[in-house]
């Protein structure tokens, strides 16, 4: 068991395990080289670069530090977290591990996708969390929006509870999964129409398929995913965290863009080193 599992190798999550790590924890980091800061072509206004220096580089730059520093760096993508006895158990698209505490660095929360009907449905058959809405679908036809990893794991959530399940891959490669009530359909979506709540989805080519709820889990789950089936609270879908970045679940602290403010370096890297200094004292107190 890890004493924390940091979730991100951006500034914000690699300063946390810095922390961590020299602070005699055992710390293990996983990403799955998605940051902003990987879109960054220059930075000029970071402490220390008299020249600037790619985003690209200073990420890889940091992950290398905190290798070097004996901290694990996996290149993994984590599809969930939840609470187990005496910590969390993180699964990967890999495998499974335990820790004590959770940092959560995962950046700025994904786009939702943009196809019509998405925003008007909210909440009126359009979910974002399996594990939370899942069971009011019992018996019901019920859609995935998504291909990757994070889709198969919501659609295996949802596999013994509804009746039907389509997972709608909206054009991108068929995933890997299996079940007597699961079909999947590659068609490109038009649109999700209904009145007052979701009734079926619509295809480019003027096809349709009659549903009674779909859930969104296209790319990879972020921040507002995991916090909603952790329990997290959320802020505007920031996470919400105190002066020591500790979000309302004991054991789990977040940093960076993800719980908002300004979204730059210097701010995450001073969240970061906050996270890490409150996991290093939570588990002295424990
Ligand atoms: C185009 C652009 C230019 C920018 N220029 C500047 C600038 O000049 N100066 C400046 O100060 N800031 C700049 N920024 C902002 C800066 O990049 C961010 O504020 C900073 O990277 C935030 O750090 P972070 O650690 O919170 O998140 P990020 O750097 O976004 O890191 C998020 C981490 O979480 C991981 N992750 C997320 N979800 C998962 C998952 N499910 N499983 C595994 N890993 C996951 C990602 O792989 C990544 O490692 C720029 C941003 C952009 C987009």
């Amino acid at each position: 068991m890890y004493d924390t599992i940091i979730i991100g190798a951006g500034p914000a999550g690699i300063t946390a395990g810095i922390y961590t790590q020299r602070g005699n924890l055992e710390t293990l980091i996983i990403h799955n080289c998605e940051s902003a800061l990987q879109k960054a072509t220059k930075i000029e206004n970071y402490y220390g670069f008299i020249d600037g220096i790619t985003g690209d580089k200073l990420y890889f730059n940091g992950i290398k530090q905190a290798e070097k520093l004996g901290i694990d760096v996996k290149n993994e993508e984590v599809i969930k977290i939840e609470p187990c006895a005496d910590g969390f158990k993180v699964t990967t698209n890999i495998k499974t591990y335990l820790s004590k505490s959770i940092i959560l660095a995962t950046g700025t929360k994904k786009k939702t996708p943009q196809i019509k009907g998405i925003k008007e449905f909210e909440g009126k058959g359009i979910s974002y969390c399996a594990i939370c809405d899942g069971f009011f679908y019992k018996d019901k036809t019920v859609a995935v929006i998504g291909s990757g990893s994070y889709a198969v794991s919501e659609a295996n959530d949802l596999i013994n509870i509804v009746s039907k399940l389509i997972i709608l891959t909206n054009g991108a490669e068929k995933p890997q999964i299996r079940g007597d009530n699961v079909e999947i359909n590659s068609k490109t979506i038009k649109e999700f129409v209904g009145n007052n709540k979701i009734e079926k989805v619509e295809f480019n080519d003027g096809t349709d398929l009659q549903i009674d709820g779909a859930f969104i889990a296209q790319g990879s789950a972020d921040s507002s995913d995991f916090a909603r089936k952790l329990g997290i609270i959320l802020n505007d879908s920031k996470i919400k965290v105190n002066e020591n970045m500790e979000t309302n679940i004991k054991g789990i602290f977040a940093c960076g863009d993800c719980i908002g403010g300004t979204l730059q370096i210097s701010k995450a890297v001073d969240d970061g080193m906050i996270a890490g200094l409150g996991v290093i004292r939570y588990l002295k107190n424990k």
